[in-house]
C-alpha cells in the first residue's frame, strides 16, 4: 500500500468536489415539489381545536416521541400528547417509503423498545414496512395514540411565566397549554434539491425519494415490481444511502436507468439474513436489548473490548483498530502511533471496499468510477449486496460527473459535461437539510423566559446541558444526539437514553411539587466548555475529507458547526455519565422551582 499516494489521491478527489457555495448549493422543495408537504398516505380528518391543558406535549411522532412517550408512561406520567405533522407515528419511516428502504444498523439495536414490546425483528436489517409497523406497535403498547394529534404542525411554543406553562399553537387552530414541552423533530426531515437551473422546466415526471410516487412507478414499499416503469427512461440524481437502496429496484424495472453520481458512496458487504427464532430465543433473556445497545456502541466507538454481538461493517473498523493497537509495543502507545494505526486500518478497509467493486462490476470503466477515494467515516458508510450489481444490469448506466454534479435540467432531461440525457422521469435522491438552524428545520419558534427566542439564543450556535436543556427555556427539553453522545451509527440509542433522562427529571419535579425546571447558565457554560475540550465533530470527518454533511461541505464550520459535538470521551462515556447523573437524584445543574416561592 503506497500511503503517500493514497493521501494525495484522497486530497485530489476532495478538491474536485469543493465548492465556494457550501450548504447554499441546495434549495428547498417548492413549485412542482411543494406537494411534499401533503400527506399521500393517510386521509386528513377534521377535529375541533384543542384549548385544554396537558402535562407533557411532545413535538414529533418519530422514534424520539415514541421512546420518550414510552418512558414517560412507564414513569406513571399518563398525560402525554404527541403532536405530529404526518397522519401516523413513524417520522422518517412514515415519510420515506422508497423501494428497498431498510435500516443500515442491525435491527436488534436500531429498532427501539424491542424487549418491552416483545417483537423479534424478522431480519438482521429490517425493511421499512416492518419498522413503520413497529412504530405503530410502540404507539399502541404505550397508549400513545390516545391523545396524539396527527396532521398537526406546531407553529409556535411560548412560555407563560405567570402560569409556569407553555402555550402550544398549531396549524389546526389549537392553542392548548402544557406544563412541559419536549421536542424531537428529527435530524433529517426537510428534503432538499440541488440548486441547479432548469429543475422546474422539466416536462417529464419528477419527485424526491422521500415522497416516492408509486402511482407513477407502480410497485409498493414492500418491494413489488414497479411495473409502470417498463419502457421508461429514468434518471436518479445522487448516490448517497437512499440511492444505494433504491437503485437496484429501479435497475430491475426501467428500460433505461441513468445514475448521476457526484461522489461515490463506499459500499461494503450487507450480509442481511432472516432471524432464526431459536437463536433469538437464546439471546432474548431479560435486559438483552440494553446489553446489545451498550455492546454495539462500545465496539463501534472504541470504548469496549471483547465480544462483538452485532458483528457488522460498523464495528469492523473498530475491531481492526483495536487489534492493531493491541499489537503495538508499550513504548508505541502514543497518540501519534494510535492515529497512525487508525489511518492504516482505514486505508486497508477502503482498499478492500474498492477491490470489492472490481469483483462485482463487469465494466472496468464503470467499476473505476464507483470507487470511493476517502476515509470510510468521511461520509456516511453504506452496506449493500445489490447496489454495485445493479450496474451489470443491461440498460443501467452510471453517469459520473467527476465531482462537479449535474449542470442543469432541461425540458427533456439532465445535462452533464454538455451532454443531455433524455429521460421520462427524474428522481432526486439528493438528501435532506442537516446543518441549517434548528428553528428553520423545526418550522416554529420557541419563545422562552423574558421573550427570548431560541433562534436568537442560538445565533452563535447550539448551547445546552447534555443536548437536552437550554438556559432561559424552563420546562422545555430537546431529544437529539448533538452535545450528548452524538452517536451517528445508531441514532435511536441517543434517543432512548434522552427519553429515559427526561422521564426521570419530570417524575422528580411532579413528585416534589416543582412547577419549573431550568438549567443554570453556569451549568450550561461548563458543559459547553467540557465538550470543546475534546476533539469535536464526527469521528473521522475532518477538513481533509471529501465534502458532505459530516464536515459542513468541507468549509470551516465556525463556532456553530464546532458546537455540533459530543462528549469528549465518546458515546459510551456519555451514556455512563448520564446514567450516574440522573440516578443520583440531584440532577446537578438543574434548578427546580415552585411558582409561589419564585414570585
Ligand atoms: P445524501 O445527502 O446522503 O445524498 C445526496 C446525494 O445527492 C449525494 O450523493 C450527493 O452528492 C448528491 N447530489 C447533491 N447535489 C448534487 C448535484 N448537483 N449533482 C449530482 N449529485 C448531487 O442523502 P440520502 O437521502 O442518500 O441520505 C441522507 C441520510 O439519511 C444518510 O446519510 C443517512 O444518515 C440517512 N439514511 C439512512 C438510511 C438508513 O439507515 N437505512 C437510508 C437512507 C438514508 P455528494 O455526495 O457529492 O454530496
Amino acid at each position: 500500500m503506497d500511503k503517500e499516494a493514497l493521501r494525495r489521491k484522497y486530497l485530489e478527489e476532495r478538491d474536485k468536489r469543493l465548492r465556494p457555495d457550501g450548504n447554499d448549493q441546495y434549495v428547498r422543495l417548492t413549485g412542482r415539489f411543494a406537494h411534499y408537504l401533503d400527506d399521500p398516505y393517510t386521509p386528513r380528518t377534521e377535529r375541533a381545536p384543542k384549548t385544554d391543558h396537558v402535562t407533557v406535549a411532545f413535538v414529533g411522532g418519530g422514534f424520539a416521541g415514541l421512546v420518550t412517550g414510552a418512558r414517560l408512561k412507564e414513569a406513571g406520567i399518563d398525560d402525554v400528547r404527541i403532536v405530529e405533522k404526518g397522519g401516523d407515528f413513524g417520522g422518517t419511516w412514515y415519510w420515506n417509503r422508497y423501494p428497498g428502504a431498510q435500516c443500515d444498523t442491525a435491527s436488534f439495536v436500531y429498532m427501539p423498545l424491542l424487549e418491552e414490546t416483545g417483537h423479534m425483528p424478522t431480519e438482521k436489517y429490517a425493511h421499512a414496512p416492518e419498522i413503520l409497523e413497529h412504530c405503530r406497535r410502540i404507539g399502541k403498547h404505550y397508549g400513545l395514540y390516545d391523545d396524539a394529534l396527527f396532521h398537526t404542525e406546531v407553529q409556535d411554543l411560548e412560555w407563560d411565566a405567570s402560569r409556569s406553562r407553555w402555550t402550544v399553537r398549531t396549524n389546526r387552530g389549537d392553542a392548548f397549554t402544557a406544563q412541559f414541552v419536549v421536542m424531537g423533530i428529527g435530524p433529517l426531515h426537510v428534503p432538499k434539491l440541488p440548486g441547479i437551473p432548469g429543475i422546474d422546466d422539466f416536462r417529464g415526471h419528477s419527485f424526491h425519494t422521500s415522497r416516492w410516487d408509486y402511482d407513477y412507478t407502480g410497485g409498493d414499499p414492500s418491494g413489488a415490481p414497479m411495473d409502470r416503469l417498463a419502457g421508461k427512461r429514468v434518471a436518479v440524481i445522487g448516490t448517497g444511502a437512499t440511492a444505494v437502496q433504491c437503485v437496484p429496484h429501479l435497475a430491475r424495472a426501467c428500460a433505461e436507468l441513468y445514475v448521476f453520481q457526484r461522489t461515490p458512496s463506499s459500499v461494503d458487504v450487507r450480509d442481511n439474513r432472516p432471524t432464526d427464532p431459536a437463536w433469538f430465543a437464546g439471546i432474548a433473556t431479560p435486559g438483552w436489548q440494553q446489553r446489545w445497545l451498550e455492546n454495539f456502541t462500545g465496539n463501534q466507538t472504541g470504548g469496549l473490548t471483547g465480544e462483538d454481538l452485532v458483528m457488522d461493517g460498523w464495528t469492523d473498523i473498530a475491531r481492526r483498530v483495536r487489534a492493531r493497537i493491541a499489537a503495538l509495543p508499550p513504548e508505541d502507545l502514543t497518540p501519534e502511533k494510535m492515529a497512525q494505526a487508525y489511518e492504516d486500518c482505514d486505508f486497508e478497509k477502503m482498499e478492500e471496499i474498492r477491490a470489492r467493486v472490481d469483483t462485482i462490476v463487469r465494466d472496468p470503466e464503470t467499476a473505476a468510477k464507483l470507487k470511493a477515494w476517502y476515509g470510510q467515516l468521511c461520509k456516511r458508510p453504506c452496506f449493500h449486496d445489490e447496489y454495485l450489481q445493479a450496474f451489470n444490469v443491461p440498460g443501467t448506466r452510471l453517469v459520473d460527473t467527476d465531482g462537479r454534479g449535474v449542470e442543469r435540467v432541461t425540458e427533456r432531461g439532465v445535462v452533464v459535461a454538455g451532454v443531455e440525457y433524455e429521460v421520462d422521469c427524474v428522481i432526486y435522491a439528493s438528501g435532506f437539510e442537516v446543518t441549517t438552524d434548528y428553528t428553520r428545520r423545526a418550522g416554529y419558534e420557541l419563545t422562552g423566559r423574558d421573550g427570548v427566542r431560541l433562534t436568537g439564543r442560538w445565533a452563535e450556535g447550539m448551547r445546552t446541558l447534555h443536548g437536552i436543556h437550554v438556559h432561559g427555556f424552563p420546562n422545555a427539553f430537546i431529544v437529539q444526539p448533538a452535545q450528548g453522545a452524538n452517536l451517528i451509527s445508531n441514532i435511536p440509542h441517543n434517543l432512548t437514553e434522552a427519553g429515559r433522562t427526561i422521564a426521570m427529571i419530570i417524575r422528580h419535579a411532579l413528585d416534589h411539587g416543582f412547577d419549573e425546571i431550568e438549567v443554570t447558565e453556569e451549568a450550561e457554560n461548563a458543559w459547553i466548555e467540557l465538550l470543546l475540550s475534546g476533539p469535536g465533530g464526527i469521528l473521522g470527518a475532518s477538513a481533509d475529507c471529501t465534502p458532505g454533511y459530516y464536515n459542513n461541505e468541507g468549509r470551516d464550520p465556525g463556532m456553530k458547526g464546532r458546537l455540533n459535538i459530543g462528549h469528549p470521551q465518546g458515546a459510551t462515556a456519555y451514556f455512563s455519565y448520564i446514567d450516574r447523573w440522573r440516578t443520583s437524584g440531584t440532577f446537578e445543574g438543574l434548578e427546580f422551582r415552585e411558582r409561589a416561592r419564585r414570585m
